[in-house]
């Protein structure tokens, strides 16, 4: 994508530098540019658009008045909705931590560029913007669906959970599939999980939502065994359900009644909240894992601490979040934490997932390191339906695999 429609402001107390920047966003037909040299200076821009919205700020990290670390926090802060590319000169170690950070902010990073910085990087990350902006907008911005309306649509059974297929590394077999939630709204059509899911964390109600996904993920894992399609099914369990000490045998119970053994079943657990009741956590964590599930940290690397705390528990899979995939390419110290997570899981007998893979130079990548699974678009997009999922894999178990 060229930057066409795009409001870039750039902030950069280099002026020689910031002109460079202005004039390749300009070069990439950028529709507004432009440049302050400090983040105070952004922030009152910020603040003051009305019609004139920006879509991306380009930020560096080092200038005087106000750093870039505080201009990126008072914006997570103030909940901007704009998007960032980091610039730095400071080593890849600092840009890393300063990723890390925004994100923590809740700031939507778009990724980071080491000086200097050439168009070709610059109209990458435009092109990651333009999917995840058309994710965002046909999902979320659109359609703001109130609670009582989510809660109807779960109670009403219009929820499906679509399986995107998990393939082994060295075998290149289909083994595994996450079970992705979508609402098949009766007059929207398929919306995703952005547009309801965090609204129902907040306000406690995801277990009935839970329940219902593994129910049907549950019995697609049967039909699936049925079909000599013998996989596991992951399904995503959110880190507050797991307060409530009764969990573990309302799970249990869903996943017998639908004929399966629980060892077909993985649950992924995201920290999205921090997490106020370790005990009850660990308690049910413990009797699921005793009960024959597969625990896997989903995730990994974006999360908070007190998922540290629960790894002292039984977990037999880490996925490697997609962000830090997605970047490995580019950058070398992501790289690093892609390839120490994947050592890491190995030395704790674990294994390794590597999600949002997305291209062969990715696959190559985390086969070369070593990595168990791989999940993303470059294997196969989530499925809705069933006797798709069969159909690939038949093709790719079977016949001549397609990697
Ligand atoms: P997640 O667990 O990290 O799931 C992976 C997300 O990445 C999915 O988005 C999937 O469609 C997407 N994805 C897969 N491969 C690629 C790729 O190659 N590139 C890119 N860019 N994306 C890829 P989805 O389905 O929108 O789900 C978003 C999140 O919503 C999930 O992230 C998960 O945390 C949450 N979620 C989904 N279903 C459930 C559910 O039933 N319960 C709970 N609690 N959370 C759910
Ligand atoms: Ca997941």
């Amino acid at each position: 994508m060229e930057g066409n429609k795009l409001s870039v402001l750039v902030v950069e107390d280099d002026n020689f530098q910031r002109q460079m920047i202005v004039k390749m966003l300009h070069s990439l037909n950028a529709q507004s540019v432009s440049g302050v040299s400090n983040g105070k200076d952004a922030l009152a821009i910020i603040r003051k658009q009305s019609e004139s919205r920006i879509d991306i700020v380009i930020c560096d990290l080092n200038m005087p008045e106000m750093d870039g670390l505080e201009f990126l926090r008072h914006l997570g802060e103030e909940r901007h909705n704009i998007s960032i590319i980091i610039t730095s000169a400071l080593g890849s170690k600092l840009v890393l931590s300063a990723s890390r950070m925004t994100k923590m902010y809740g700031v939507k990073l778009l990724g980071a560029i080491e000086k200097p910085m050439y168009p070709e990087q610059l109209r990458e990350l435009f092109s990651k913007y333009e999917r995840s902006e058309k994710k965002w907008h046909t999902l979320t911005e659109s359609i703001n669906f109130s609670l009582g309306e989510i809660v109807q649509g779960i109670r009403a059974r219009q929820f499906e959970s679509f399986l995107q297929p998990k393939v082994d590394l060295q075998t290149n077999r289909v083994t595994g599939a996450e079970a992705l939630a979508r609402w098949i709204h009766p007059e929207l059509g398929v919306i995703g999980p952005y547009a309801f899911i965090p609204l129902l964390e907040q306000n406690n109600q995801i277990d009935e939502l839970t329940f219902l996904i593994l129910e049907k993920a549950a019995s697609a894992c049967r039909l699936l065994h049925d079909a000599d399609c013998k996989i596991t099914v992951s399904v995503n369990l959110s880190l507050i359900s797991l307060g409530d000490i009764t969990l573990a045998d309302k799970i249990t119970k869903i996943v017998r009644r639908a004929g399966i053994d629980p060892r077909y079943i993985t649950l992924e657990i995201t920290e999205t909240a921090a997490m106020t009741d370790v005990a009850h956590a660990l308690e049910n964590l413990t009797r699921l894992c005793m009960n024959g599930f597969i625990l896997s940290i989903d995730d990994y690397g974006t999360g908070y601490s007190s998922l540290q705390q629960l790894t002292r528990i039984a977990f037999s899979e880490l996925k490697i979040d997609q962000s830090f995939i997605q970047d490995s390419i580019n950058n070398e110290a992501t790289r690093i934490v892609v390839k120490s997570s994947i050592d890491m899981a190995r030395e704790l007998n674990v294994k390794s997932v590597a999600e949002g893979v997305e291209t062969r130079e990715d696959w190559d990548m985390l086969k070369e390191m070593g990595c168990n699974m791989a999940q993303g678009y470059f294997i196969a997009k989530p499925m809705k339906n069933l006797d798709t999922f069969i159909g690939y894999f038949a093709e790719n178990n079977f016949k001549h695999g397609k990697f």
